[in-house]
């Protein structure tokens, strides 16, 4: 059956889905930023090119990343540790090109980010700098099942501090028969700890659900509780539109080998809100290239930090890392940023759910229930799914037959259309190996 979906998106006005190639590849001829997916390279299997739905997990190679960084392997060939301060993009201003270009990306001044490190490491200096337990306001609330290394982030930081994670780490819960957390319920828990909290974390996009939490509303109630708020944007940079700056969040952190294609181990980006450059009751754990970029080679004693976000760097900035993200960030600017590629992003998943629903119905029952929020505003690029029987072997199946999701124990496969270089045709055949699949292996199921 035809939905309607998002009437207020301009270039796809009232569009009814049409579960059929041809459908699918009109739509790919009516994308203005269909183009941009010859600038990247497809993996291939069985000589062809595998679908690739599994950008929220390592984003595909730029076809330009290798002349970035034969650019600076080349600058090192010829100049040596000249290259520091000489060329055409000295290394010690490196990463000032890449700032305009994250602001962009996150909302926010260039002044408020910085590229560096990955990202648990920036998550822990962050919260040097803005979990500051103190006898009465120690406790942390944060997303039920967050991110691994975000949990054990936060564990260590509390021991750190020297307190019990079950007492200072609050979780908020989806509700029972829930898999998505209800806004209000986040609220009311900040609410109901308003006197112990120091710090809200959460994730901007949780991982296994793909829910995009109400990163606003959060701030909000937080600062009225009066604690500070930080966010994980691993899911979110480079996936949905944010505003950091003007949702007046404290402090934030994102890696750049997910959505932001910048390859395996990408350089991290930090943001801090600007209101915090002056306080120099800050904590944090300093190195020598967070000082005063002027003064940095006088290697005097006494840290003296450089203003803004750059003042977090700790260690010698990671040039070759920098140039692949750079390579990226530009095809983000030549897409328009984030709005534009929103817009394909909301169609893609609409398409998508749409799809799916349709091999549960040529099946004749529920295999796949989507557990991503339904509501536009809640999700990003990604749609989460659990198989009712077979998972795994679903999952494997499609693999074998060049649809590259991932895979969630015990029973999820995540699918994510990335806007920047999936088709609508991507997500058609994607979903027609889906149904052939679970024709064998579930059908008998019914
Ligand atoms: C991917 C991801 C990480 C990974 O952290 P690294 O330090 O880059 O290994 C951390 N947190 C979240 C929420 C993630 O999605």
């Amino acid at each position: 059956m035809p939905c309607t979906l998002f009437p207020t998106i301009n270039i796809f006005i009232k569009m009814i889905f049409e579960n059929n190639q041809a459908f699918a590849q009109s739509l790919d001829r009516q994308d203005p930023l269909h183009p941009l997916r010859d600038e990247f390279l497809f993996p291939r299997q069985h000589n062809a090119p595998i679908i690739y739905l599994c950008g929220n997990s390592l984003g595909l190679q730029p076809k330009s990343s290798r002349s970035y960084v034969d650019q600076q392997l080349n600058n090192w060939e010829n100049l040596g540790v000249e290259g520091w301060f000489e060329g055409e993009t000295p290394w010690m201003y490196y990463h000032k090109a890449l700032k305009g270009l994250m602001a962009n990306i996150v909302g926010a001044g260039a002044h408020e980010v910085c590229p560096m490190n990955t990202l648990t490491v920036n998550l822990h200096l962050l919260m040097v700098s803005f979990y500051r337990p103190a006898a009465a306001r120690f406790k942390i609330i944060m997303e039920a099942g967050a991110f691994p290394s975000d949990q054990y982030a936060v564990e260590s930081q509390v021991r750190f501090h020297g307190y019990d994670p079950k007492d200072a780490i609050i979780e908020v819960a989806p509700r029972e028969g829930e898999h998505t957390l209800r806004t209000e319920d986040i609220l009311s828990v900040i609410a109901a700890h308003k006197e112990e909290i120091a710090l809200v974390l959460f994730g901007g996009i949780n991982y296994f659900t793909g829910q995009w939490f109400d990163m606003p509303a959060i701030t909000k109630a937080g600062h009225t509780a009066g604690a500070i708020v930080g966010f994980d944007l691993a899911h979110a940079a480079g996936n949905v539109p944010l505003q950091l700056h003007d949702w007046n969040i404290d402090f934030a952190c994102w890696c750049s080998y997910k959505y932001q294609n910048a390859g395996p181990g990408g350089i991290s980006g930090i943001f801090v809100h600007e209101k915090h450059f002056s306080d120099t009751q800050l904590h944090r754990f300093a190195g020598w290239w967070g000082y005063q970029e002027e003064q940095r080679f006088k290697m005097q004693k006494g840290f003296h930090p450089e203003a803004g976000a750059d003042g977090w760097q700790v260690s010698c900035t990671q040039v070759i890392p920098m140039s692949l993200y750079y390579a990226s960030l530009r095809i983000f600017e030549k897409a328009g940023f984030m709005e534009p590629l929103r817009e394909k992003s909301l169609q893609l998943t609409a398409y998508l759910c749409y799809l799916v629903q349709e091999v549960n119905k040529s099946l004749g029952f529920e295999q796949y229930k989507i557990i991503t929020p339904s509501t536009a505003g809640d999700r990003g690029a990604q749609v989460s799914i659990v198989a009712q029987y077979n998972a795994k072997e679903i999952f494997e199946a499609m693999v074998a037959n060049n649809v590259l999701g991932d895979w969630r124990e015990p029973n999820v496969i995540r699918l994510s259309p990335v806007p920047l270089y999936n088709s609508f045709e991507d997500v058609f055949l994607a979903a027609e190996r889906m149904l052939t699949i679970s024709k064998t292996l579930v059908a008998h199921k019914k």
